[in-house]
């Protein structure tokens, strides 16, 4: 089969890898039919994540079909699963509290264990999940994504009384505000970029857009940072009312906190990472099994995976939404 392969940072290549044939009792093998490009994928790819390792296959925002299982497996031939690409220990302080997501035994796929950008995938069963047969693939696969923010979005309390600011739009923002939207808030959404404020006002006629110069000055109950950078994080604080909270989803690797701004206003800030499974990835499967939760201009792109140099370079000039690599035959 064929599966892509980071050898060192900044290498990647198409490879023939030998299948594996036989299972574990518990595992699945699947064959896959998209992979979602995600922020972090880039982040190993270009060797900025402390800890990666390589050589590896990257990917982890993966759905399929299954078409192997184990002896013990409950899951059957021709299911539709989405993978939950971070594994858990259930031993250490932070799973038997209920904390999944903050194991300190976590791997990661595609981090630092090999993630699924190949044809076939194998998995113990417990890192899967069924796909409800309503949902359509290019919906399942924003899933995992949206996981990420169901998690985020629960550290704070939004109703339709609730001012939120999201700054910064991509894929995880604009999931942000589909979330925040969907729960009656009214939403601020801050970007850079026109062409990503653009997009949003096509898709969320209702909402605010604004350059961040454009915000200066006002105050929201609630501001989500997933843009990742330091100026973002550090206008945040600026513009969360005071009792008001931030959650950061985005992973900025530095920026100067104004200590004497979240004490005077007593805001509260929320780190938030990944999810909590399977919880978060059921909740994520509800939402985007409504109808009228529109995520479809999300996804901006999809590659055939052979594709994959222009899919990777499409996702790194940081201009379009949701990349895709599709895994099936054309
Ligand atoms: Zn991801
Ligand atoms: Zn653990």
């Amino acid at each position: 089969m064929l599966g892509l392969l980071i050898n060192k940072p900044g290498e990647l290549e198409l490879k023939e890898i030998p299948s594996t044939t036989i299972l574990q009792d518990n595992e699945v093998k699947i064959r896959l039919i998209y992979g979602g490009i995600c922020g972090s994928d880039l982040s190993v790819f270009k060797g900025r994540l402390a800890h990666a390792t390589y050589p590896i296959c990257p990917g982890h925002e993966l759905i399929g079909t299954i078409f192997e299982v184990g002896r013990n497996s409950t899951f059957e031939i021709g299911q539709r699963v989405v993978v939950m690409p971070n594994s858990y220990c259930d031993e250490c302080e932070n799973c038997r509290n209920g904390r999944r997501n903050i194991c300190i035994n976590k791997k990661s796929l595609g981090v630092n264990i090999d993630g699924g950008f190949s044809e076939e995938f194998i998995i113990s069963e417990k890192y899967v999940m069924r796909i409800p047969d309503e949902l359509p693939n290019e919906k399942a696969v924003l899933i995992e994504p949206f996981a990420v923010i169901v998690h985020a979005l629960e550290k704070v309390s939004i109703t339709k009384d609730t001012t939120v600011a999201i700054i910064g739009c991509g894929t995880e923002g604009l999931l942000a505000i589909t979330l925040a939207n969907h729960l009656g808030a009214t939403i601020t959404g801050v970007d850079i970029k026109h062409e990503k404020l653009e997009k949003i006002k096509g898709i969320f006629p209702n909402i605010e857009t604004a350059l961040p110069e454009g915000v200066k000055g006002k105050v929201f109950d609630v501001v989500i940072e997933t843009a990742g950078a330091r100026s973002s994080f550090e206008q945040g604080v600026e513009i969360v009312k005071p009792g008001g909270a931030m959650v950061l989803v985005g992973i900025t690797p530095e920026a100067t906190i104004p200590v004497v701004q979240v004490v005077r206003k007593e805001i509260t800030l929320y780190g938030s990472i990944i999810y909590n499974i399977p919880n978060d990835f059921q909740k994520s499967i509800d939402y985007l099994k409504k109808e009228s939760f529109k995520v479809d201009q999300i996804v901006s792109k999809i590659y055939h995976f052979t594709d994959y140099a222009k899919a990777y370079e499409d996702a790194t000039s940081g201009n379009y939404g949701k990349i895709l690599l599709n895994f099936r035959e054309v």
